[in-house]
């Protein structure tokens, strides 16, 4: 019995380590969506024999190979002739191929380049797949038993072309059936803590549940082909992770929070984080509605004259201090007129670290009805960790608050003691 899938991604910058392969996962979990197993994800050069003998020896082995990259109009685009190379065949001008690329440049205006003639080349057995988001058109061929379909590397050109060929080229296709998956994510809590309260699901054949660690915090992993014990079963970790668990899959902090926030709206002062909260908010569709602005007050003088903290307050207590992270975050809301506000002052390193105030020190506020919430932190990683870390804590903070409930002790926080 012949495992389902395998997927080649193409690209010297994919080898040398100069790119992240993100086609590879991205259609690993897509097809797994569609019950296709992928049996072993490879990257070759821009090398027609390295490519060539990577299509032969994926195709004894699958019934299907997804090859991406190299389909595009210049000299390191080898991809079809590698196809052919591994087909034992020549390769033919396609004029269909090439009206379709034509109609794409005549769409936007654009007169089509003599370089991208070469994009309509294709395998003599082979069929061309139309490009709806780029030039490149994909190519579907098959070598003994194996459909072998070749698609673009730019995401969102594969991503289009896959979702128009998917369902025929899996068709003749042995698979398991769909599988479902659900992620819930949380911010705020210990790994050790999330995996304690959710241990017993971890046990379980039946859905499988892992939990994975990632820049934007904890995420419990629900997978299972019957798609409504995945759905009790999530329901049941948002129980067990509350109040850490803020959504769902796609969920962001600032997603969850535009949602709690019926009629309300909330701004920003930040320090150390320079934009980072303004962007988290900025990435959620829909924003405008809620999000109405924010400062970034890095120096001394912006933070009194854009949000009025009092220069002798800065004196006495220090730029980073709980003091000013709460009067920034109190101005904010005086000088937008937000129903909420958020802040952030801190040392993000690597220098500028005291004793009393070591590398990671964050103050963060939060101002909500009128009421302002302030905690410390320290922040462990690099530069760009510690302003990552900030940002979600305080995102995660002002989602207890505009939710009503008491800031509980979070991860970082200064003197965290987990029960
Ligand atoms: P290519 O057609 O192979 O030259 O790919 C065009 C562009 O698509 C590359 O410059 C990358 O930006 C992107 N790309 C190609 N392959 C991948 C991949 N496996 N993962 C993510 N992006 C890719
Ligand atoms: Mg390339």
């Amino acid at each position: 019995m012949k495992p389902c899938a395998a997927i080649l991604t193409i690209g010297d910058e994919l080898i040398l380590g100069d790119r992240v392969d993100t086609n590879g996962p991205w259609l690993s979990r897509t097809l797994l969506e569609h019950g296709i197993k992928t049996s072993e994800r490879c990257s070759v050069s821009d090398s027609i024999p390295a490519i060539s003998k990577a299509i032969i020896r994926l195709a004894k082995l699958n019934s299907i190979v997804f090859v991406t990259g190299g389909l595009g109009p210049t000299e390191d685009d080898r991809t079809t002739e590698a196809l052919a190379d591994a087909l034992g065949e020549h390769l033919v001008h396609d004029d269909d191929a090439l009206a379709s690329i034509e109609k794409w440049f005549e769409a936007r205006g654009l007169v089509r380049p003599p370089q991208n003639d070469i994009q309509a080349m294709r395998p003599i057995s082979s069929e061309w797949i139309e490009n709806k988001a780029g030039t490149a058109p994909g190519l579907l061929a098959t070598i003994g038993n194996c459909t072998v379909v070749c698609l673009p590397g730019p995401p969102s050109e594969l991503q289009t072309m896959l979702a128009t060929i998917l369902p025929d080229v899996t068709a003749p296709i042995d698979c398991t059936g769909p599988v479902c998956t659900t992620e819930v994510r949380a911010w705020g809590m210990p790994e050790s803590v999330a995996g304690e309260k959710i241990a017993a699901f971890m046990q379980l054949q039946e859905p499988r549940v892992s939990i994975l660690m990632g820049k934007e915090g904890i995420v419990a992993r629900v997978t299972s082909a019957d798609a409504s014990l995945v759905k009790e079963t999530v329901s049941r970790i948002q129980e067990l992770w509350s109040p850490w668990a803020f959504g769902t899959n796609e969920a962001t902090l600032a997603s969850s929070i535009g949602k709690l926030l019926v009629g309300g709206s909330v701004s920003t002062a930040e320090s150390c984080t320079a934009g980072l909260l303004c962007d988290a908010f900025a990435n959620t569709p829909g924003a405008s509605k809620w999000f109405v602005g924010g400062w970034v007050t890095y120096a001394n003088e912006m933070k009194m004259s854009q949000l009025g903290v009092a220069g002798a307050l800065i004196d006495s207590a220090g730029a980073v201090s709980a003091e000013v992270a709460r009067a920034m975050s109190e101005g904010a809301v005086a000088c937008s007129g937000s129903l909420a506000a958020v802040s952030t002052t801190g040392i993000a390193g690597p220098t500028g670290g005291t004793i009393r105030k070591p590398l990671g020190t964050v103050f963060i506020g939060c101002t909500v009805h009128g009421v302002t919430t302030v905690r410390e932190f320290r922040f462990t990683g690099t530069r760009n960790e510690v302003r990552q870390r900030a940002t979600f804590s305080a995102l995660q903070m002002l989602r207890f608050r505009v939710l009503d409930l008491d800031v509980p002790t979070m991860c970082w926080q200064y003197g965290e003691v987990f029960a």
